[in-house]
């Protein structure tokens, strides 16, 4: 980790940059067999930030976590950014300048401010901040980060781009990958990678080849698991056999969910979706998901 000043950690502070706030999806959509009824006997806890039972349609955010560490920060997922041209969705497509570097800038942060970001995955909505388009060039956004990267998802995109240069991913790797390859700020890392100060990269296969979250280990409190799309919304802790449309490999999607389940039943792990809405997670209690405003 070259060029990252490591000082021990302190407070852990870890905030949502929110890029698309009540994105919704029809339930069925994004899980093409939920029946969302299923969902009816927990409706006290995902109203009204995570279903609207009403429109039977899950809502999510597009947004980035920005975690202060010590004097370290991390950006986990950079959401869809700006000017990027994604006409197959037209809630990302061309978005104009949003408010996502001046909210960056309300939690205290410039861009040149920030030390990793930490892509858990390669989704277009995970990796559009990464740059920026500077005189009609996509440029790093955060040109004093590593950007880290799942060498295994590196590998699965790059192929992909090689076959269908310039439309893979929405076009997002030929804009908001191939940018910062090329300014060689790219760390590619995998399981078990030590960030130091208790800070690693777990494997989160199934969503994607190479998913993967950050842990954070912390004196007296629980562990915490930033987990990028391992869980779409907190419903999946209700119904962990939802795999969602985009999960490539749903039934390994389905086992890295039960897995962190029962990882947080059993120490307490604190589950961080990057679409979570109202809430900043979830941990397992006895009788099921408690939602947490704060850590
Ligand atoms: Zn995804």
């Amino acid at each position: 980790m070259q060029g990252i000043a490591m000082t021990s950690p302190g407070f852990l502070d870890i905030q949502r940059v929110i890029e698309i706030d009540r994105f919704a999806l029809p339930v069925t959509f994004l899980f093409p067999d939920a029946n969302i009824e299923d969902l009816r006997p927990n409706a006290d806890r995902l109203s009204p930030h995570h279903v609207d039972f009403e429109t039977s349609s899950l809502l999510l955010a597009i947004q980035s976590m920005v975690i202060k560490w010590g004097t370290l920060n991390v950006l986990v997922d950079t959401c869809v950014g700006a000017n990027k041209h994604r006409p197959a969705r037209a809630e990302w497509h061309q978005l104009a300048e949003t408010a996502y570097l001046s909210q960056l800038a309300a939690a205290g942060l410039r861009p040149d401010d920030i030390d990793i970001v930490f892509c858990t995955h390669l989704h277009a909505d995970h990796i559009g901040w990464n740059t920026r388009l500077e005189n009609g060039k996509w440029v790093p956004t955060f040109p004093n980060a590593r950007y880290l990267v799942s060498k295994t998802e590196l590998a699965y995109w790059l192929a992909r781009e090689t076959r269908e240069a310039g439309t893979a991913n929405h076009g997002s790797f030929g804009d908001s990958m191939l940018p910062i390859l090329a300014a060689h700020l790219v760390d590619e890392v995998e399981d078990g990678f030590d960030l130091g100060h208790g800070l690693s990269v777990r494997g989160l296969p199934g969503h994607t080849p190479g998913g993967m979250g950050l842990e954070i280990s912390r004196n007296g409190h629980p562990p915490v698991c930033l987990c990028g799309d391992a869980f779409h919304t907190v419903a999946q802790a209700f119904q962990p056999a939802w795999s969602s449309r985009f999960c490539a490999d749903p039934e390994q999607s389905r086992a890295t969910r039960l897995e962190l389940l029962a990882r947080s039943r059993e120490d307490g792990l604190v589950i961080v979706p990057s679409h979570i809405r109202g809430h900043i997670g979830f941990q397992m209690h006895a009788q099921g998901p408690c939602l947490l405003e704060s850590l």
